[in-house]
Formats: C-alpha cells, structure tokens, sequence
C-alpha cells in the first residue's frame, strides 16, 4: 500500500525526514508515534501525497508519487486515501448529512447519489439519526464520526488519521479508535499518528520516530 524510500524532506534549515524507508502492506493497522518534532505529520503528509519528498521515492498503491501531475495526484487522493484531522476540518453550519456528501464531490455523483452513500456512511459510524445537526450541535466524539465518516464515504483503501483522539475526552476517543478498527477489520488500510502510548500500544503494529527517522518498527 505504502513504500517509503530513502524518503529526506528539508523545511529551510530543519530536516524534518531524514532518509526514511518503510512499508506498509495493505490491510494493515499501523500507528504512527514519537515525540512532538520527530517528523511524524511530515510522513503522514509524505504518505497522503499531501507533499513531495526532497529526495527519496513514495510509492501509493503501486503509484510513484514522483511520476504523477498534481490532477493524477489529486485524482489519487480523491480515490484512493481518506484523511482524518484532529481538529475535525468540518464546514460549519453545514448539516453532517451535507459535510459528509461532499466528500464525494470529486468522484462526481449526482447530490441524490452523494447524500445516499452519505447516509449510509453517517448510519456506519452511529449517526443515522443525527443527519441535519451542524457541527456546533455535536459532541467532540461525534464531530470526529461525521468526518471518518466523510474520509470513508468514497470507499479510500486508505485511511491517515493524524490525532485522531487528540481533542476527544478518553470515552468519545476510544468509541473513534473503536470506529477505526472496525475499518480495518473491513480491509481499510489504517495509519494513526498518536502521541497516546496506550492507544499505541493496543494496535498491532508501531512506528516508532526520533529526530526525522524511523527507530522501531521499520520493516522496510
Ligand atoms: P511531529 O508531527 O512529530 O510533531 P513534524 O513532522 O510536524 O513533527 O515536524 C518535524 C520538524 O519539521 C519539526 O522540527 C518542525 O518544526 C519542522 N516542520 C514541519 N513542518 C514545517 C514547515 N511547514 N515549515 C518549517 N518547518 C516545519
């Protein structure tokens, strides 16, 4: 699914990777952990094609990331990875039901099409009955299902959760890491950048980062 290579990404001065090689096999739950600085949003960004590498190769689903022109790079994002942000990244005063259709803007449906498979995926996640609230009327927990809810509603065989719990109260966090494994057990690739050891430590798989490289769990 993944395949990092010698991957270095410099901000100025700051090398922020330095020489990464990972993989990550499809089907895999992986969290992502370290210190705050040790690179881990970089990679997530490296992983999400979100930016390119200074150096080094990123392979997604068998693309080289290198190769790709922004719109096949858009394209792949759009298909093929799904993004859940700590801060939820909602559109205000927008009806869950409607923050989670446009998650689908990009593949193109009609609305009516667009607000089935939003429906269907707000009643996975445990919000079919909560399809007109706007974001200010959930809870934090709820805020985060509606936008799994939007990162899942295309059907991505790849999930990036940067912090996913990081502004939920330990309850409403872990009903979301409940959420994210049952994605996985569906065949959803999922990689969790956490600063939670016991989040990190419930999943099967870690990647351990210091100073812009990978110290444990590399499996190149
Ligand atoms: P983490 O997610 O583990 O906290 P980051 O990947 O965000 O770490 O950051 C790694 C290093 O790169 C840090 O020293 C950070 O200050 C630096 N960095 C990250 N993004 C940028 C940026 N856009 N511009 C300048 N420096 C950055």
């Amino acid at each position: 699914m993944v395949r990092l290579r010698d991957v270095s990404k410099e901000y100025g001065e700051v090398a922020a990777l330095r020489g990464v090689s990972m993989s990550i096999e499809y089907g895999e739950l992986v969290g992502i952990v370290g210190p705050s600085g040790s690179g881990k949003s970089t990679m997530l960004n490296m992983i999400g094609t979100l930016d390119r590498p200074s150096s080094g190769t990123v392979s997604i689903a068998g693309h080289d990331v290198l190769t790709l022109t922004d719109k096949q790079l858009s394209a792949l994002r759009a298909n093929v990875i799904g993004f859940v942000f700590q801060q939820f990244h909602l559109a205000a005063g927008v009806p869950a039901l409607d923050n989670v259709a446009d998650g689908l803007l990009y593949a193109g449906p009609s609305l009516r099409e667009r607000r089935l498979r939003a429906y269907e995926a707000l009643d996975r996640v445990g919000l079919g009955h909560r399809l007109g609230h706007r974001p200010h009327e959930l809870s934090g927990g709820e805020r985060q299902r509606v936008a799994i809810a939007r990162a899942v509603v295309g059907g991505p065989r790849l999930l990036l959760a940067d912090e996913p719990t990081g502004n939920l109260d330990s309850r409403s966090g872990a009903g979301v890491m409940d959420l994210l494994r049952e994605l996985h057990a569906g065949g959803t690739t999922v990689v969790v950048i956490t600063h939670d050891r016991d989040i990190a430590a419930s999943l099967p798989r870690q990647v351990e980062m210091l100073d812009g490289l990978v110290v444990e769990g590399v499996r190149a």
